[in-house]
């Protein structure tokens, strides 16, 4: 079985891009009730604009740098490695590949491949690695990939994401959970 995992709000703690505006880009976001996704909704600029200033002022990179891996993910993707092929697939773009991978290898996670979209439509990634699940945060992705293709999508809980879902989607609040929910799946004994 192939499983394509997203990075950001997945992989990582959903709460680290907010934390990181707060701390750098004087925001005041409470994560708790942080109910949009995009970062630029809590700035007074544009999305184009606010990413053009994230990308030149190394605050892009830097989010990146500084996010936090979600409890116990290490452990838990080492582990389905042993069973299961992984595909980051991520909507970051190749200019931050380096940094990505950088922050992959410090924080000790297995890398064996890395798609960078450079957009949040991840069909085609579905399709073209023929993936039979898939892992994510962001909830118009897993909708799009659940009603586009025909395979199971486990949605990280956020305070962003609080939607009720169709049938094709999991929700679930760790990745404990999650891992639960993979080898209901796709049982490995
Ligand atoms: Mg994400």
């Amino acid at each position: 079985m192939k499983i394509g995992i997203d990075i950001d709000g997945t992989i990582t703690h959903p709460s680290s891009c907010f934390n990181y505006m707060n701390k750098y880009l004087g925001t005041t976001i409470d994560f708790a009730n942080a109910a949009e996704y995009e970062l630029h909704t809590y700035t007074d600029m544009e999305q184009i604009e606010f990413w053009e200033f994230m990308v030149k002022s190394g605050h892009e990179s830097g989010i990146y740098r500084e996010s936090l891996p979600q409890d116990l993910v290490k452990e838990h993707l080492w582990q389905l490695r042993k069973h299961y092929s992984l595909h980051y697939v991520t909507a970051r773009s190749e200019a931050v590949r380096p940094v990505t991978e950088e922050w992959i290898k410090q924080h000790e996670l297995p890398l064996d491949s890395l798609i960078m979209t450079g957009s949040h439509d991840k069909v085609q990634v579905v399709r073209d690695l023929s993936l039979d699940l898939f892992m994510e945060d962001r909830l118009e992705n897993a909708l799009q990939i659940a009603e586009e293709t025909s395979i199971p999508v486990i949605l990280f809980d956020a305070p962003y994401n609080r939607k009720s879902l169709p049938s094709g989607i999991v929700r679930v609040n760790t990745w404990d959970e999650a891992v639960q929910e993979i080898h209901k799946f796709a049982p490995t004994r």
